[in-house]
């Protein structure tokens, strides 16, 4: 019931507030179809993650945890011209259907998917030299701690730093909780909260994706 409530509302604004979609909509049926978990972000939580992106005047942004694109493609549409995305996946079929989705909405010459372990693929980054304007974490939740220290490493002052899925239902502020994702959550919280070179907040959030929350914090020292 308080989810059916919850699921309207996201309605009642998407409908308001976010332009219909052909390259959207088709990605997520496309997603559906394929058999991949239902784990994208909400088509306004999706058009929060584009505003950020704009508000930001990102140019080059880092995904961690692709899935089907979507999330994907809402950040690289904020992205000027010249502007890049490297996305990092670890699921092969994942990253493939996420490329036809991406290629669908025109993206290709902008976003880059990577597919292995998102802690390779960062360290290749780093090796690279790369440095990010916007860093989105949403792949395996253990390893969010991880995460967190090389988004650090891959930006600049000014960096913008979001978390996805930190609420859990709840279950972040249950300091006993054996849960593997949640101990990964409340470890990279306590990393935030010990790094004098951000500066951070967390809002939970309620819609049709359930009870939960994100994680944003703002690069304001040298890194
Ligand atoms: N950002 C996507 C969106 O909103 O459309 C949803 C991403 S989904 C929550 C998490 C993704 O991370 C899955 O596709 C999963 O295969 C991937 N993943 C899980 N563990 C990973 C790892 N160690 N390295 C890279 N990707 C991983």
């Amino acid at each position: 019931e308080r989810n059916k409530r919850w699921t309207d509302v996201d309605s009642y604004f998407s409908d308001l507030l976010i332009a219909h979609d052909p390259m959207l909509e088709e990605a997520l049926q496309n997603n559906t179809a394929a058999g991949l978990p239902p784990q994208d972000v909400a088509p306004n939580q999706g058009k929060l993650l584009h505003l950020l992106a704009r508000i930001q005047r990102a140019r080059t942004i880092l995904e961690i945890g692709t899935l089907g694109g979507y999330s994907t493609i809402w950040l690289a549409r904020a992205l000027p011209a010249d502007g890049r995305l490297i996305t990092l996946e670890s699921d092969p079929k994942h990253a493939e259907i996420a490329r036809v989705n991406i290629a669908r909405a025109g993206l290709s010459d902008v976003v880059e998917v990577r597919v292995g372990q998102a802690l390779d693929l960062l360290q290749e980054l780093d090796a690279e030299s790369r440095c990010f304007d916007m860093i989105f974490i949403d792949a395996d939740k253990p390893n969010n701690p991880k995460y967190f220290e090389w988004a650090l490493k891959l930006s600049r002052i000014g960096s913008m730093i979001i978390g996805d899925n930190v609420v859990r239902d709840g279950a972040v502020a249950d300091a006993d909780s054996t849960d593997p994702s949640v101990q990964g959550v409340r470890r990279f919280f306590e990393l935030i909260a010990s790094e004098p070179r951000v500066s951070a907040t967390a809002i939970q959030t309620v819609g049709c994706k359930g009870y939960d929350g994100f994680a944003i914090a703002l690069v304001t020292d040298d890194v």
